[in-house]
């Protein structure tokens, strides 16, 4: 489209041609420098995530996000629903980290860690070119009619793409519902669990759908984070960029002739190959600039590199660069803006790092019962009940727990349970309790007493109640 102006824009994006169809992009099998890097990168995130749910620290899966139950695991330490603001601290400081790293370096998280990036590029995509060939076998194959070698092509890919989303599945159910509990489903016999068994199966399919067909779609279209491109990058933000300036020279990119004398011509270092743009697995051509579908893979750096080396000019006409580092030769700076997202973040996981140092193993909380205020009893004994409840955090029962009372001279008596109870790992024990002091030992009718829990000899939890005596105490 046209503006007023005259300029060209597009108002449509990659992945949709001037129809309104699906335009199903073919990317060159990329590589170079930066896809040997990736690739590195995406094995041992491959295997993080895979291996992720089923490593335990201090008996605790290291990550869970069990939603349903309201339990979660980040590297090993369990948050419970009494964690809540430990929790919503952690996702904030995740989301600024995110925020500050694209203030600072565009999508790079999008191109070296996103699991969406890493799945689709370094798994999928990998045995698509392992069974259909690179970029032109792709196209010639998509067009031919239903022959014996499409058929047995497109039934093992799409056979393989589905065992693969099976596993992810798996995986993905293990952070959800943990993995002792996947496992324990998975030696039963899925059908004695048909109530997970449906999730997995819907998973699959979600999964398969999302990597065989949806694609680049979700980067694009789907995940919000891409969306937030828009308001995040500045002309110092550091992303993939083309070099217009040395690219177009004073009269534009122009092919390649020999023995020409470009430099006299005026013409750019861009050969017009368009490397840049069959390698794109979001199909842009990053010559027009930044662009929303851009996920900074990289895969254009290596091809235009390859290029440049080809006819010998220098490396890093596509690279890691600021608008500004292009237009003024300027190097990477921070600016204002990302000084003050720097301080925020080190604020917060300051904040984060003492939360959960101070952080106790074992909650307890004892609560008056509602409605009562205090029983005077013969022998001039006040009793008040309440109403408590410990929560283990930890993988190990906590034995032999008592109650004791600090300062005061009491007694304090547990209801329906015998003195010295246990608290189950990752449980919760409750009952209703009764304190009873004399009342001369009492400073007023309202008294604010420390109660220490102990397991064994050794104090775990203290905690404070309000007692209620009568007003004339003496
Ligand atoms: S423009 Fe380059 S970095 Fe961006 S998605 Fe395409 S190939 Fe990757
Ligand atoms: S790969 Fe490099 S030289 Fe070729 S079209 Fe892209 S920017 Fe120009």
């Amino acid at each position: 489209m046209k503006t007023p102006e005259g300029e060209l824009f597009r108002d449509s994006i990659g992945t949709i041609n001037e129809e309104g169809n699906r335009a199903w992009i073919f990317p060159k099998k990329p590589s170079g420098k930066f896809y040997d890097k990736r690739k590195t990168v995406s094995y041992f995130l491959l295997a993080f995530l895979l291996l992720a749910p089923f490593i335990k620290i201090n008996g605790n899966q290291f990550l869970m996000f069990n939603v349903l139950e309201r339990r979660f695991n980040i590297f090993g330490f369990p948050f419970w629903p009494q964690d809540f603001h430990l929790f919503v601290i952690s996702m904030i400081i995740g989301v600024i980290f995110i925020t500050l790293f694209t203030v600072g370096f565009g999508r790079l998280f999008c191109g070296w860690i996103c699991p969406q990036t890493i799945f689709m590029e370094m798994v999928f995509r990998r045995i698509e070119y392992w069974i259909d060939g690179d970029r032109g076998k792709q196209i010639r194959l998509s067009k031919q009619p239903w022959n014996a070698e499409k058929i047995r092509k497109r039934v093992l890919k799409w056979f393989v793409f589905l065992i693969i989303s099976f596993i992810i599945a798996n995986v993905f159910l293990a952070y959800l519902i943990g993995s002792d509990k996947l496992i324990k489903y998975i030696t039963d016999g899925p059908f004695q669990h048909v109530g997970t068994l449906i999730p997995l199966i819907i998973f699959t399919a979600l999964f398969y759908f999302v990597f065989a067909w949806f694609r680049e779609q979700v980067c694009i279209i789907a995940c919000p984070y891409g969306r937030l491109q828009g308001v995040l990058l500045d002309n110092k933000s550091v992303v993939v960029a083309y070099d217009h300036k040395r690219g177009e020279g004073q009269s534009g990119r122009k092919k390649i002739r020999k023995n020409e004398d470009r430099q006299a011509l005026g013409h750019g270092d861009c050969i017009d190959c368009f490397q840049c743009v069959h390698v794109c697995p979001t199909g842009i051509d990053i010559r027009n600039g930044t662009q929303l579908e851009c996920v900074n893979c990289t895969a254009c750096i290596d091809e235009c590199d390859t290029m440049m080396d080809n006819v010998g000019f220098p490396r890093g006409l596509i690279r890691y660069a600021s608008e500004d580092n292009i237009e003024k030769k300027e190097k990477f700076k921070l600016n204002p803006r990302l000084k003050g997202y720097i301080a925020v973040l080190t604020i917060l996981i300051g904040v984060l790092a003492g939360m959960l140092a101070l952080r106790n193993e074992v909650e307890a909380r004892v609560l008056r019962l509602p409605g009562q205020l205090y029983e005077h009893k013969e022998n001039n004994i006040i009793s008040n009940v309440f109403t408590y409840k410990l929560v283990n955090k930890t993988s190990k029962t906590i034995e032999d727990v008592t109650f004791k009372l600090r300062k005061y001279e009491g007694e304090i008596k547990l209801v329906s349970t015998s003195t010295n109870f246990s608290v189950p790992e990752q449980g919760i024990a409750e009952g209703t309790l009764f304190i009873e002091i004399d009342k001369n030992n009492l400073s007023g009718d309202k008294n604010k007493l420390m109660i220490e829990v102990y397991s064994g000899d050794l104090l775990i939890e203290t905690t404070t109640v309000n007692f209620l005596g009568p007003r004339s105490y003496k």
